[in-house]
């Protein structure tokens, strides 16, 4: 006999109809001789339309009384899918976060969920009735008993976080989908299902905008080990399984609240190579990495990002011994790029091979804008500038001077509590069945922000990530320029980032009131943007697939805006209006697309 924790979505229990098909299919289920916990979402898009109502009454509704009203839409549900069970004759009792005692921190609309006291459920399941359980909330442990809920689309950590308490067998998260697919089948109908993929590529795609899955629900399950499923609740069909590594054993105690980096890494062998002032528009990084693919060169972080007067900077980083043969390259590609094709100011190439890459690893980081901030302050302490930033959702990565990483290693090990001293960087085994590019992924809910001449000296990533993450605002993708310009006497760069659309305005108004003490110029914010992405864990040395990606999007006249990479993704930020079809033609490109 198996335990099995189920979690059945929206649309999976959006009408009378649809509650009792599932009620029909948990019982098949029990019949086969399952033991099952079934969690459930709000019915279809109720918890919109509680949004809606809440916005009606107020602009600015206290996250609290949130909780209260979009708590509801849950209970509505497992109240009903119990009754259709007892109407089928199957036992089962319906309970909400806090009557399972799913204990969360006292953060409203964001909480974390810290232990779950199984006894009731087990209580009930040895006496083979089927537990419903409300997903997404959970109740503070002080003796207020607060309700919380855990974030929108959190009914997957709800289901995973029981799994992994009550240490079932298995997750099942049913869905409207067939399973997990090469990306949203809603915007390119030719997206195929995957069998499976890793955790740390789900990971990426899930908080990339492919939301079939909650990322800390992702998180959890990688931590724990625990089998994860993502299947469609309308047929039997296998579905798509997400699979983790071996996990170090952990204490259920603080179950979200995990060490936030489990390791320091370190690589000095490798060199920068930033190509200045390219003009903005289609095809340059296409040139550019398709002639360093040519020459089957591995490139590791790719960052661009716009720069006064319209031009870019492009910046990478390659293996020191690959960097004679892409300087060739760059200074070959130079010429071409003049900003004003009858201007005779070439794109400046910059070399510096006296680099190395710093990270921070762990899944613990997820959705906690502090830890990259803590890692800038700690570089900062120990008088390390930041060259490069490169963020993914389980690293941060940073180039710094090559003469500073035993430095800037031993600060950070300590700051994390990390103690064997360094780790090599792992390039991930790329064996042959891995998938250079496993999914695409979209997300249309992001703002880029850029403040420009910012003095460049220890302490100000620190200083700018550090209040946005005070004010709880997770940062994606940052980037600083290459080219630096005096202003007063003083070097200055430019620095962009992207944030959620929600914060951009809450992150600029603290800029800006920042500004006067960082001494920096101007900040913006552009909403009309849009983040297309590639994840693969096979993409690690295989040079071809940036140059692939860029000349899909340069095909179709897209400009891209900013390019920021990590081992297994690459982001491109596009023209808001061009993000679908980006998405389109990119997942045509990868050979992705079903054959009809
Ligand atoms: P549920 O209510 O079951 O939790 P969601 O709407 O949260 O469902 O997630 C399922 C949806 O996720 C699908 O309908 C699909 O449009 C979207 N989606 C986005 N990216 C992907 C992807 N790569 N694979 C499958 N579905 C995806
Ligand atoms: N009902 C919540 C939402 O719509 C939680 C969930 O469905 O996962 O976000
Ligand atoms: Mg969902």
């Amino acid at each position: 006999m198996a335990l099995v924790v189920q979690k059945y979505g929206g649309t999976s229990v959006g009408s009378v109809e649809r509650i009792q098909a599932v009620a029909q299919r948990i019982k098949t289920n029990v019949q086969q001789g399952n033991s099952l916990v079934v969690v459930v979402s709000a019915m279809g898009k109720s918890t919109d339309t509680l949004v809606n109502l809440a916005q009606q009454i107020s602009s600015n509704p206290s996250r609290r009384e949130m909780d209260m009203l979009l708590s509801t839409g849950e209970q509505v549900s497992i109240a009903l899918l119990s009754m259709a069970l007892h109407e089928l004759g199957q036992p089962a009792i319906s309970l909400t976060g806090a009557q399972v005692g799913i204990v969360t921190e006292a953060a409203h609309s964001r909480a974390r969920i810290l232990e779950i006291d199984t006894k009731r459920l087990s209580r009930h399941l040895n006496q083979g009735e089927v537990v419903v359980v409300a997903g997404f909330q959970g109740v503070t442990c002080r003796q207020d008993l607060e309700i919380t809920t855990l974030g929108r689309g959190g009914s997957d950590t709800s289901a995973v976080a029981l799994a992994v308490s009550l240490k079932a067998n298995r997750c099942e998260i049913y869905t409207d989908v067939p399973g997990i697919l090469t990306t949203d089948p809603r915007l390119v109908p030719e997206a195929q299902l995957m069998a499976e993929i890793t955790a740390d590529e789900m990971l990426e795609l899930a908080s990339l905008g492919a939301k079939v899955l909650h990322p800390r629900a992702v998180e959890i399950a990688r931590n724990f080990g625990m089998p994860l499923v993502v299947l469609s609740s309308w047929s039997d069909d296998p579905g798509t399984k997400v699979t983790s590594p071996l996990p170090k054993p952990r204490s259920l105690d603080g179950l979200e609240i995990t060490k936030a980096v489990d390791g320091v890494e370190i690589d000095t062998n490798q060199a920068k190579l930033a190509l200045l002032r390219i003009p903005d528009r289609p095809g340059v990084a296409a040139n550019l990495f398709n002639a360093i693919a040519e020459q089957q060169l591995d490139v590791d972080l790719i960052i661009q990002s716009i720069h006064e007067a319209n031009t870019n900077d492009i910046a990478f980083t390659v293996a020191q011994d690959a960097l004679q043969k892409a300087e060739a390259v760059a200074h070959a590609i130079a010429p071409a790029l003049r900003h004003n094709p009858k201007s005779t100011e070439e794109a400046e190439v910059m070399i510096d091979n006296k680099i190395a890459k710093i990270a921070i690893a762990g899944a613990g980081m997820i959705g906690r804008p502090g830890i990259a901030a803590q890692m800038f302050r700690t570089l900062a302490r120990a008088g390390v500038n930041i060259q490069m930033i490169s963020t993914s959702e389980v690293k941060v990565s940073c180039v710094i001077d090559q003469a500073q990483c035993d430095l800037a290693s031993h600060a950070l090990c300590k700051a994390f509590e990390i103690d064997s001293s360094t780790l090599p960087i792992t390039t991930s085994s790329s064996s042959s069945e891995v998938p250079a590019v496993r999914g695409v992924a979209l997300d249309r809910d992001q703002a880029c922000l850029a403040i420009v001449h910012v003095p460049d000296r220890p302490g100000i990533a620190a200083q700018i990530f550090g209040l946005l993450a005070d004010k709880n605002i997770s940062v994606d993708t940052i980037i600083q320029s290459q080219r630096s310009r005096i202003i007063n006497e003083l070097a200055t760069r430019d620095i962009a980032f992207t944030v959620a659309q929600d914060d951009a305005q809450i992150a600029a108004a603290a800029l800006n009131e920042l500004a006067p003490d960082i001494g920096c110029g101007e900040i913006t914010v552009d909403t009309a943007i849009a983040k297309v992405s590639i994840v693969g864990a096979g993409m690690v040395r295989n040079p071809g697939v940036a140059a692939q990606f860029f000349s899909a999007l340069a095909a179709e006249n897209i400009n891209i805006q900013m390019i920021t990479t990590s081992e297994i993704k690459i982001s491109c930020v596009v023209a808001e209006n061009q993000g679908v079809k980006a998405l389109q033609v990119v997942h045509t490109a990868f050979g992705l697309s079903k054959k009809v």
